[in-house]
């Protein structure tokens, strides 16, 4: 048999409302053409993001049950203790409320106003911690990772050039470590092969410089990995992710993505004078060591999840979903960023909505217009998220891409889901030439995606001088 299935079955179902277009353009009225501004009720397809948006196992939900609420020394945290470590190798386990917990507490040790950390590309909320300690962060990606249709098969890789002309021109004693993120999030989720890891870990260990794991998708990249990396195909995968997570000193792993739970978080580290540092921090701002900011309960889910992640069947699954909605759009003659990898497919909406100039925010026009047809939440990542206005002429500077991000939830829809998704892209796609873009008409100070306010550009009105 040739067909990848789901290994599982459904045993408890949550109903959605399916809505009418009418009732769809009115909600979209209501959150000003910003789906971030949607009542998640009023959506029927949500690929806002995967992150602690899985579907636990039957198993994560009994370990809810016997989950151990005691404050100090819960038996569920040493289970996670035990797992991590069988994982990772990494002695010292604490656990947080979610990623960027673990972010904020390692880098309030290490980072400051003298501080540069050097990543393959640093994800928003690892970037942000990094500049709020007064501290700047560098992302030196290969340069096919911007060659959006190009299939190369770890467009995730460091830049290993310009990474070394970095650290040569650092000052000594200003890196205080390097990262590494798995698989690279803010280039498309695309994988990191180990070759190029193990260049990375040379590199700064070679210098003396401690290395970090992003590592919120480690199981996928390790799947990736034994897919298209030569010499990999036969290597039991608990031993890939087990080499790459000893080619590091530490790591970070926000457990909303390969921990499949809806919350919680991780950092993993061997240093004991750091760990020493890390449990104070932890005790001041997430609590005592052996829950750090979660209950009993989630520790036992997350255990259990870490378990079932790495489970071949499950991540077979998974690659098939992803491949079959980005092989349907390809066939539909939507541009899709390749090769595709596990957690998302992304949409190029410039190249697809041509007719709109990136001022006008193309990628966000095919949001709303994914919404209005089929009742699907898409993310932009594009002009309106990463889009600035230049502090000295004054003029708007588009993102370097206008995308559209498709992600997948773990184990939540069905392949009946998708082809919904790829229906509903076959209309936007026959009615393209009819879509129009938007303008910004109220604009926050910060990260002006999540609550800014926007009104359709009509058909041949000019676009208004603001
Ligand atoms: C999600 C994510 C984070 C942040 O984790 P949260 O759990 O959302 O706080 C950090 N790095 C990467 C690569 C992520 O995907």
């Amino acid at each position: 048999m040739k067909t990848i299935i789901e290994p599982f079955r459904i045993k408890s179902v949550e109903p959605f409302r399916l809505t009418t277009r009418s009732q769809r353009e009115a909600a979209l009225r209501d959150a000003h053409h910003n789906l971030f501004l949607l009542r998640a009720e009023d959506v029927m397809i949500d690929l806002l993001t995967d992150s602690g948006t899985g579907a636990m196992s039957a198993r994560q939900w009994a370990a809810l049950m016997t989950g151990d609420e005691s404050y100090a020394g819960c038996s569920s945290f040493y289970e996670l203790e035990q797992v991590v470590r069988d994982l990772t190798g990494y002695r010292h386990v604490f656990p947080v409320h979610q990623g960027r917990a673990a972010e904020r507490i390692l880098f309030t040790l290490l980072v400051d106003r003298t501080k540069a950390v050097p990543n393959n590309s640093h994800f928003d909320t690892t970037r942000a911690n990094i500049e709020y300690l007064g501290g700047s962060a560098h992302d030196f990606p290969v340069p096919q990772a911007r060659d959006l249709g190009r299939p190369a098969p770890f467009k995730g890789d460091m830049d290993l050039d310009a990474l070394r002309a970095f650290l040569d021109a650092a000052t000594p004693g200003s890196v205080p470590l390097g990262m590494m993120t798995i698989t690279n999030n803010r280039m498309g989720g695309q994988p990191v092969s180990l070759q190029n890891l193990r260049a990375v870990a040379a590199e700064y260990h070679g210098r003396g410089i401690p290395f970090f794991l992003d590592a919120a998708r480690f199981a996928e990249n390790a799947w990736l990995v034994r897919q298209r990396e030569a010499g990999q195909q036969h290597r039991p995968l608990r031993d890939i992710v087990r080499e790459v997570f000893e080619l590091a000193d530490g790591c970070l792993i926000s457990a909303k993505k390969d921990g499949l739970v809806n919350i919680g978080g991780i950092l993993a580290l061997d240093d004991d004078a750091l760990a020493e540092r890390a449990r104070e921090l932890l005790i001041l701002t997430e609590g005592f060591p052996t829950y750090g900011g979660l209950a009993g309960r989630d520790l036992a889910a997350l255990a259990q999840g870490l378990r079932e992640v790495l489970d071949e069947n499950y991540l077979a699954y998974r690659e098939a979903s992803a491949r079959y909605l980005a092989d349907a759009l390809d066939r539909l003659g939507v541009p899709t960023v390749r090769p595709c990898g596990l957690h998302a497919v992304y949409i190029d909406a410039r190249a697809m909505l041509p007719h709109i100039p990136p001022s006008e925010l193309p990628g966000q026009a095919l949001c709303c217009e994914l919404y209005r047809v089929g009742g699907i939440r898409a993310v932009e990542i594009g002009t309106l998220m990463f889009g600035r206005t230049d502090p000295r002429t004054g003029a708007a500077v588009p993102a370097e891409a206008d995308l559209v991000r498709l992600c997948l939830p773990r184990r939540v829809y069905t392949q009946s889901h998708v082809d919904w998704v790829v229906e509903a892209f076959a209309e936007v796609m026959a009615g393209r030439e009819r879509l129009r873009g938007l303008r910004i008409t109220h604009e926050p100070r910060f990260l002006r995606a999540f609550t800014a306010r926007l009104a359709p550009l009509a058909c041949g009105t000019p676009e208004p001088a603001s």
